[in-house]
């Protein structure tokens, strides 16, 4: 497995720490990744235990996601069904948590919107951002920040949504948010 050196400057004691770290990970080490443990590291100097952001690449049978917290560089690979790059940890994490239960991250995009038009006025007007954040037996979660609230919606929903998109083909590394999934539906929805 591929690691790399690098350097970082503790921020309890100031002393400069080079640590060995992963640059490549399977999806065994997905959990680690979403939880963060993967991302601390213990201080050499003073022992305290610190989060350190790097870049990092994930692959899985049908997917490859780099991580890439300080450049937005497009990175060519190898092909997946799923190629993306996240530039924010919150993305990172839940792209990961949509890959984990197999899920299609541009139909979950499109269910976010579908989901903030049913909301009550209420509760649209608190709300921040909307993430996908797990499953339970019949419904998708989204978590609604701001609002601090969690919403589902039906998996049949989902199923339904996914038969009837047409979906561009994706042959390099882009990123997928609530900003650009529009960009790879063949036609519009909502708007
Ligand atoms: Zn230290």
């Amino acid at each position: 497995m591929a690691t790399q050196k690098e350097d970082f400057k503790c921020p309890n004691c100031k002393k400069k720490n080079r640590i060995k770290i992963k640059s490549e990970v399977t999806s065994a080490e997905i959990d680690k990744i979403i939880d963060r443990s993967l991302f601390k590291v213990k201080c050499l100097a003073c022992g305290e235990t610190i989060t350190v952001d790097y870049p990092i690449k994930i692959s899985g049978d049908n997917y490859v996601i780099y991580y890439t917290p300080c450049s937005s560089d497009e990175i060519e690979d190898e092909y997946h069904e799923y190629m993306r790059v996240c530039d924010t940890f919150d993305d990172f994490k839940e792209k990961l948590l949509i890959m984990k239960d197999s899920l299609n991250d541009i139909i979950i995009e499109l269910i976010k919107d579908y989901l903030i038009i049913e909301l009550d006025e209420e509760i649209k007007k608190d709300i921040k951002d909307i993430r996908y954040d797990g499953q339970n037996e019949e419904h998708l979660i989204f978590y609604l920040i701001g609002a601090e609230k969690s919403a589902g919606c039906s998996k049949q929903i989902y199923a339904n949504l996914l038969k009837k998109c047409k979906l561009k083909k994706i042959k390099k590394c882009v990123n997928v948010d609530h900003q650009t999934y529009e960009k790879y539906l063949k036609k519009r929805f909502w708007k």
